[in-house]
């Protein structure tokens, strides 16, 4: 991936987050303690700040970076899940992935969020986007990158009648039915921010 590609990839994340910093409150406000729109704004917004610096590394490097920030920047429950998935990524990933290698990643840092989150998919949490994008790029074929952020809204929307099981939201038992999961929201942003610059 070439610096600017890199660059574009990380500005897309971060101003998609910042961009929805209201739908992400509202989402957490209306099932958990409304600060998942702050958590991930202040998180991208340092990753922003350093983005000259993560656009100019290998992206191993800048995704371990990236996820270390996030990490130490967003708080909650999501920052060391979103930090764990972007590093391990970075792990994972070789400098130069092909789609398979992506699918692949991708499932290995989902097994360290459900490791991490003691969770699954079905609980009304960000897994329940990341999951279903993994497996329709390990499916592959053709425009991967313009149906991949359908994929991801679609799921995000079906976690609307989930009943959590995870989460703060939990706490609301069968009241948290009937409102998207703020972190499967920020997860489609993000995979569809990514897919544009990657299309
Ligand atoms: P907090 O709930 O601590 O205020 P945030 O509001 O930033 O943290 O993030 C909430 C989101 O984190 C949820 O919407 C959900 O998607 C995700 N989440 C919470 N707990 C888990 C978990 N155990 N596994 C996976 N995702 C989780
Ligand atoms: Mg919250
Ligand atoms: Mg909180």
């Amino acid at each position: 991936m070439t610096p600017a590609t890199q660059h574009a990839l990380i500005a897309a994340m971060a101003e998609t987050i910042i961009a929805h910093t209201d739908d992400l409150t509202a989402l957490d406000l209306a099932i958990g303690d409304g600060d998942h729109g702050l958590n991930m704004r202040r998180g991208f917004e340092a990753v922003l700040a350093d983005i000259d610096n993560l656009a100019g590394q290998p992206l191993p490097e800048a995704l371990k970076s990236l996820g270390t920030t996030l990490v130490m920047k967003v708080g909650g429950a999501s920052g060391p899940l979103y930090g764990t998935l972007f590093i391990t990524l970075a792990k994972e990933l070789p400098a130069e992935p092909t789609v398979t290698d992506a699918a692949a990643a991708l499932d290995k840092a989902i097994a360290a969020v459900k490791a991490r989150g003691k969770s699954e998919p079905g609980q009304k949490t960000m897994l329940d986007v990341l999951v279903p994008v993994q497996q329709a790029l390990a499916l592959g074929g053709g425009n991967l990158a313009r149906r991949l952020p359908a994929v991801a809204e679609e799921a995000a929307r079906a976690t609307v009648p989930m009943h959590a099981i995870r989460g703060r939201a939990s706490f609301l038992g069968a009241r948290s039915v009937g409102h998207m999961d703020p972190g499967a929201c920020s997860s489609a942003f993000l995979v569809a921010a990514a897919c544009g610059v990657l299309e």
